[in-house]
């Protein structure tokens, strides 16, 4: 079934095997050198435990070719499962932090990999550059700066991610100053917080666009107000049960969100983090909430419409996938 994906991290996205050889052609120690010992590493604990893997990841890189080489490998990936469109998160702040490598020469080697993905695998992907909560709102304003200087150049949105507990409201003005500058916004809320969460992003980010936000129903005037404005949820089932948002698949609320009415996406997050592929994702969720091919199409034409694609793409896109069948 010909897929879109909007809510999916590069950095996330790395195969173990890949960090492996990263770390060792330069010379990073990791806290396991053997397959075995990395996978285990990877597994999902806890939000902290995540963060400290999303980092040490993040250190294996250290040139402009790893970077374009993670991000070929990520766009071969989708083009193995069929995800025609990718809007693919990546921190680049963290990268020139932690790695020193420039944010221009970064998005050389991210358009690069896009161009190749284009020609070689037919699949189309665009980058959100995110702002980390725990950050500086000088730093913020700097991410804000990359992303309206390359936009509609391999980069389509400003995100925000990192420690949600830390709120949006230190991020006030900078979102304040890409609305003004027409940048597109989406934001993580709503995942490890509840629905307080939710507004706040969305009312001082103004995101179309929530990652996650499947807390939303603790707040049933929220849930009118997101289906009344058309606002569309990026939901990670998989993620949110490796975080303990829900007990298991079994009992998450995604078939609740469609049925109150919103807007709902389907998306990896950090696919071999939380073992899990796109594909996965539909497979589980079709056999655990009985989805049927109408299902699928609805909730990639939502995927689709929220994307932030022109609007001549999209045309393009919704063709592409028309008539796709669950099963196909
Ligand atoms: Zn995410």
């Amino acid at each position: 079934m010909p897929k879109v994906e909007l809510h999916v991290h590069l950095e996330g996205s790395i195969r173990p095997e890949t960090v492996l050889q990263l770390a060792a052609n330069n010379g990073v120690s990791l806290p396991a050198n053997d397959l075995v010992g990395l996978k285990e590493w990877y597994k999902f604990q806890n939000f902290p435990h995540f963060v400290k893997i999303y980092v040490g990841v993040s250190d294996c890189i250290r040139s402009t070719e790893d970077i374009e080489f993670i991000a070929k490998e990520f766009l071969l990936g989708q083009a193995t499962q069929n995800i025609l469109y990718s809007e693919v998160t990546y921190t680049a702040c963290t990268i020139e932090k932690r790695c020193g490598i420039p944010v221009d020469e970064q998005l050389d080697a991210l358009r690069s990999a896009l161009d190749w993905g284009k020609k070689a695998l037919d699949v189309e992907a665009q980058f959100v550059l995110d702002i980390v909560r725990g950050d500086t709102p000088e730093r913020a304003a700097q991410v804000l700066d990359w992303v309206s200087d390359n936009l509609g150049k391999g980069v389509c949105a400003l995100g925000l991610a990192g420690f949600e507990s830390l709120g949006t409201k230190v991020f006030a003005d900078v979102f304040g100053e890409a609305k003004r500058r027409g940048v597109p916004v989406t934001a993580h809320a709503g995942e490890t917080e509840g629905a307080w969460s939710i507004q706040e992003t969305w009312e001082l980010t103004g995101a179309p666009r929530i990652g996650h936000g499947v807390r939303i129903l603790e707040d049933p005037e929220l849930v009118s107000e997101f289906i009344r404005q058309g606002m569309v949820l990026e939901v990670c089932p998989t993620s949110n049960v490796c975080l303990g948002v829900f007990p298991s698949l079994e009992m998450h609320t995604l078939p609740e969100l469609m049925e109150a009415g919103l807007a709902v996406t389907l998306n990896s997050d950090d696919p071999p983090m939380f073992g899990t592929s796109l594909t996965d994702e539909w497979i589980r969720c079709s056999e655990v909430f009985d989805w049927d091919d109408e299902v699928a199409q609805q909730l990639t034409e939502t995927a689709i419409d929220a994307s932030f694609l022109p609007d001549s793409a999209k045309q393009a896109l919704r063709s592409k996938v028309a008539h796709s069948t669950i099963g196909a």
